[in-house]
């Protein structure tokens, strides 16, 4: 086979390695995002939790104007007690007098569970504050980590793109450009291993007069697959045939 194949061999092997590290530098957004919604969840959770102190706050001053409405009544009635006529009136003033102070009574005791509710609010924020500052410090890590590993892999990219150009120098340019035309059907694949007489990319035939042509240093030719157009090569040991043998192997 031609003597640059070895060569297109490695590139494509680089190039392999190359598309897999820019995939995963493509994911650097989406994993940084992922760690950005899990904080997300918890400032929700605070939010939330401050939204609900301040309505039971609100909720305990209404209460509280209840009892002092329903007191205030009372103490009119009472007032008027002293001013009426008849025993009647005096009866039906009494008992508006006790219904005011049994609801007065029951305002109460709303206020006094309302309390009891502002409290555990009070828990529960302290709670979800807690886990925004520890999910914080995870995210903090996470995307450190992410960065650490992100950085790692621009560094291992660089270096194979500077391979992959020292690699290029070595290949005829005639070469690079079929290889590059096939590489654009075939990302990362232009190359095909010829073996036990078949591409092994589409499982074509692959002639045993080729097979050994593939295998002679002699030969200069370059192969493609008649099934999928990759550029074949052999890795079988190469025999090292003389020139003559090989020749005669190509007109048998
Ligand atoms: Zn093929």
């Amino acid at each position: 086979m031609h003597p640059a194949i070895p060569q297109l061999v490695e590139l494509q092997r680089v190039d392999q390695v190359i598309a897999s590290l820019r995939a995963g530098l493509e994911t650097l957004p989406k994993r940084l995002k992922q760690a950005e919604t899990k904080l997300n969840g918890a400032k929700a959770a605070v939010a939330a939790a401050k939204e609900a102190h301040t309505q039971t706050l609100t909720q305990r001053k209404k209460l509280e104007l209840d009892v002092e409405q329903w007191k205030e009544r009372a103490k009119k009635y009472r007032a008027q007690s002293s001013s009426v006529k008849t025993n009647e009136a005096y009866k039906a003033l009494q008992q508006e007098i006790s219904h005011a102070e049994a609801e007065a009574s029951k305002a109460e005791d709303r206020v006094l569970e309302q309390m009891m509710a502002v409290e555990e609010i009070e828990q529960r924020a302290k709670h979800v504050e807690a886990d925004l500052r520890e999910a914080e410090r995870a995210v903090t890590a996470d995307k450190k980590q992410i960065e650490a590993q992100f950085a790692e892999q621009k560094k291992r990219l660089d270096a194979s793109v500077a391979e992959r150009a020292e690699i290029e120098t070595k290949v005829p340019d005639e070469l690079r450009d079929l290889y590059t035309r096939i590489s654009r059907k075939h990302p990362g694949a232009a190359m095909a291993e010829a073996r036990g007489e078949q591409c092994q990319s589409c499982g074509m035939r692959v002639l045993p007069h080729t097979l050994q042509l593939l295998q002679s240093e002699a030969d200069e030719e370059v192969f493609r697959c008649e099934g999928c157009g990759r550029i074949l090569y052999s890795l079988e040991p190469i025999p090292h045939l003389p020139k003559e043998t090989a020749e005669g192997a190509a007109q048998s």
